[in-house]
């Protein structure tokens, strides 16, 4: 960052100049474009673009940001420098003053096409408690975690913009005690604090993508809910894993924030022990240094580190190419729960409530899991280079199954 925005308001502020996430947004009627943000306002970048970068329009004047995902790393980085010196550059103030809008006054969408989404389980505390309270009588941890970042196909098409409202879903559930299941609503709805990578250059088919290549196929980053149904979850995964207990939907942000913005917020990984296969191996440092904020009705309940992750999101990246499959530009990678060793640091209400055993006060009400009309807030933050960076947050509220058609 070499200058100050003119966008007064936004110095010092979590959309600072340093910051600039995208978004699709759409104001006053006008076809929905990209945008980026600065403080509380949004630049249109497409009309910006046809005033002073013709060759941008193409990416710029789109409802998703596919195109410019799949332009490259060159281009990414070509967008970001030309959007911060229109912002930067007193000279330019004059003709691009009148393309920000106030934030209250657009629309925004889902930001890009959801390729395949898959969601890992990085965090060993995460893995830890969820291994002691489903299965309390085994090993917590897999033989196999500390030497892959485990991780499931999830439903691409279920992937929600933040702000969407949540059906609480039904199965097959099989209380404790009962020999056979019942199909109903989900009695033990719950969320998972996560950090979502968008993939922008797509890998080839039959090729690793090595642990050192991700900056150049990652677009950018955004926050996750992985809402969860822990009894249908429970009863369903053994032996093959997730499935409709999480592809009812998945909440993202509606601001991708750019990976260039995360610069300044790596950090080494706490350690691996034992040290990761020789593909796995990274460069220091591999992580992030993000600040996760879990608010339920209001309440904040958590306030969970991704800094704590034991995989980073490069290996997570290289172990799902490492067999040849394919990545494409709008893959969604999840990190799994970000959970820490402390009590007040733990992503889901399974771990917070010890699988429901332990309620949570949530101001004046107590929560095992969620009840319909709660709603649910991510917020996320980082060190930038300027000063901290925000990113869009991760909305939801839960309502009440309609009846079945
Ligand atoms: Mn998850």
């Amino acid at each position: 960052v070499t200058a100050p925005t003119w966008v007064a308001e936004a110095r010092g502020s979590l959309f600072d100049v340093d910051n600039l996430p995208y978004a699709i947004f759409s104001v006053g009627g006008a076809p929905p474009r990209v945008g980026i943000r600065i403080g509380d306002r949004v630049l249109d970048l497409a009309r910006a673009a046809s005033r002073s970068r013709p060759d941008l329009v193409g990416l710029l004047e789109t409802a998703t940001l596919n195109p410019l995902m799949a332009a490259g790393h060159d281009t990414w980085s070509d967008v970001r420098g030309w959007a911060m010196s229109l912002l930067q550059d007193e000279d330019q103030r004059t003709w691009v003053q009148p393309l920000l809008a106030e934030i209250t006054d657009v629309q925004v969408k889902m930001p890009f096409d959801v390729a395949d989404y898959v969601d890992f389980y990085a965090s060993i505390d995460h893995a830890t408690n969820v291994g002691k309270i489903l299965r309390p009588t085994a090993q917590p941890l897999m033989p196999n975690w500390r030497y892959m970042p485990v991780g499931y196909h999830g439903r691409a098409g279920t992937v929600l913009p933040s702000g969407s409202v949540v059906s609480r879903p039904s199965g097959q559930q099989r209380p404790p005690g009962s020999d056979a299941p019942s199909f109903g609503p989900t009695l033990k709805l719950d969320i998972e604090a996560e950090v979502g990578f968008v993939v922008g250059s797509p890998t080839r088919l039959g090729r690793m993508a090595p642990t050192d290549s991700f900056s150049k196929h990652i677009f950018g980053v955004v926050g996750l809910n992985d809402w969860s149904a822990r009894d249908i979850q429970a009863w369903e995964y053994v032996p093959l894993g997730p499935f409709l207990g999480k592809s009812f939907a998945t909440t993202i942000a509606v601001w991708v924030t750019p990976l260039a913005a995360l610069a300044a917020a790596a950090v080494p990984l706490p350690g691996q022990r034992p040290g990761p296969l020789p593909h796995l191996r990274v460069t220091e440092p591999a992580g992030y240094d993000i600040d996760l904020e879990v608010e339920i009705n209001g309440v904040v309940v958590s306030r969970p580190s991704f800094r704590d992750m034991y995989w980073s999101p490069s290996q997570m990246f290289t172990h799902m190419t490492s067999n040849g499959a394919s990545a494409r530009t709008g893959d969604l990678l999840g990190s799994g729960t970000v959970s820490g060793p402390h009590r007040d640091q733990l992503g889901s209400l399974i771990e917070l409530t010890w699988g429901g055993q332990e309620p949570i006060n949530v101001g004046t009400q107590q929560r095992a899991y969620l009840e319909d009309g709660d709603s649910v807030v991510l917020r996320l933050t980082a060190p930038g280079q300027i000063s901290r960076i925000g990113f869009g947050d991760v909305s939801g509220v839960v309502r009440a199954r309609p009846d079945i058609c």
